[in-house]
């Protein structure tokens, strides 16, 4: 893997149900067999890999039986129970073939829009990636209802990968790309190669088609290219029709790229940032402010004093105890109480403070904005 995809280091893919799901015979192992290939293949290369799985509901519904047409909301919770466990089997033994651990991660609205569990969420994948595995993700359908869900992966899987800082998002879909009207209906359409802005135009290309076994069309797959984007994060929608996608993504196969629209990083850290009245303060000293000014992670020893009260993932503020200057904002590490238990104290102490183990910082550097 050293063609296109060779400049993204961290990689999340999407996989959408019809992929994965043949509505008469059940799961298209032979595909995922290549998918989990190509995904070796790429770790092998150095890259990380996140896979947002779609087909709980989809399998569930081919395992069960279940007539074609709509179903009743429990019955497609239900549908998802006994979908997702046969899924997350699925991909633990097609990766395990490669030798590769697989961590399974339901999450619901809330771990990716609610800063405290989001914080959560990503420190438990970022683990999981570190410990070498692919992290396989999918919405926890048995129990999120109405509004409090996604309703669609490619939203997911653009949240999840703006979390994680991924450099790259790839759509796995039945289509290899935008096109500029529907490629069924119109045969002038063609198809876009590079989106370097998504305009109200581009929008306006997406229709709303869907097909039967997954609940996103183009128009969520916009949704998501934008989430990405504005995060700096590159998007593709290629084709997954075929066994080996990635290796032929890479390849230079067709698709359609998304633009990221800054670094990765600093669009997360605008966020940060542009926050209102930060909750509390950390006043710190004058080597912690250096070691700051050095990207490092500002650690509970270089904190004088804790102001305010805060949780876990609000905002504040930090300030130099010379000068009364806030030299930097980040999202807490620890609540108030807990910040206030630490502070001044060298990592080693802290379990036997608190009573659990650290995290890793007070405030994580990807996490921080220091001024100038
Ligand atoms: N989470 C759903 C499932 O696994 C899929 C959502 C989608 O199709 O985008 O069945």
């Amino acid at each position: 893997m050293n063609g296109r995809l060779a400049s993204y280091k961290r990689i999340v893919i999407k996989i959408g149900s019809a992929l994965l799901v043949d509505r008469a015979t059940g799961l298209k192992r032979a595909w995922l067999t290549s998918l989990a290939r190509d995904i070796a293949a790429l770790r092998a290369a150095g890259h990380e890999v996140l896979a947002v799985s779609s087909g709980a509901i989809a399998l569930g519904r081919t395992v069960l039986d279940l007539p074609q047409g709509s179903l009743k909301l429990e019955e497609s919770q239900a549908a998802a129970a006994i979908g997702q466990i046969a899924l997350s089997r699925a991909w633990s033994e097609a990766l395990d073939t490669e030798g590769i651990l697989t961590g399974q991660v339901l999450v619901t609205i809330d771990d990716t829009e609610a800063r405290r569990r989001y914080l959560n969420a990503r420190a438990t994948i970022g683990a999981l990636l570190r410990l070498g595995s692919v992290p396989v993700i999918n919405e926890n359908d048995t129990v999120a209802t109405g509004e409090i869900r996604y309703g669609d992966n490619d939203r997911l899987a653009a949240r999840v990968a703006t979390m994680m800082n991924a450099d790259l998002l790839v759509l796995l879909s039945d289509v290899d790309g935008l096109y500029t009207a529907s490629p069924h209906s119109d045969p002038s359409a063609r198809r876009i190669p590079t989106v370097e802005v998504i305009t109200p135009e581009i929008e306006a290309m997406a229709g709303a088609a869907a097909s039967e076994l997954s609940r996103g069309g183009m128009r969520t797959k916009i949704e998501a290219g934008k989430i990405a984007v504005q995060a700096g994060t590159a998007m593709m929608i290629a084709s997954g029709l075929f066994e080996h996608p990635l290796r032929t993504l890479d390849d230079g196969g067709a698709c359609t790229v998304f633009r990221p629209s800054s670094a990765p990083v600093s669009a997360w850290k605008s966020w940060i940032a542009g926050q209102l009245e930060p909750a509390g303060t950390l006043t710190v000293d004058a080597g912690a402010h250096a070691a700051l000014r050095t990207g490092k992670s500002l650690l509970p020893a270089g904190v004088r004093q804790v102001g305010g009260r805060f949780q876990r993932g609000d905002t504040i503020a930090v300030i130099l105890q010379d000068t009364g200057r806030e030299i930097a904002r980040g999202l807490a590490g620890y609540d108030s109480d807990e910040a206030r238990k630490i502070a001044g104290r060298k990592t080693g102490e802290i379990e036997a403070i608190l009573g659990y183990a650290p995290r890793a910082a007070m405030i994580h550097r990807d996490d921080m904005v220091v001024g100038p």
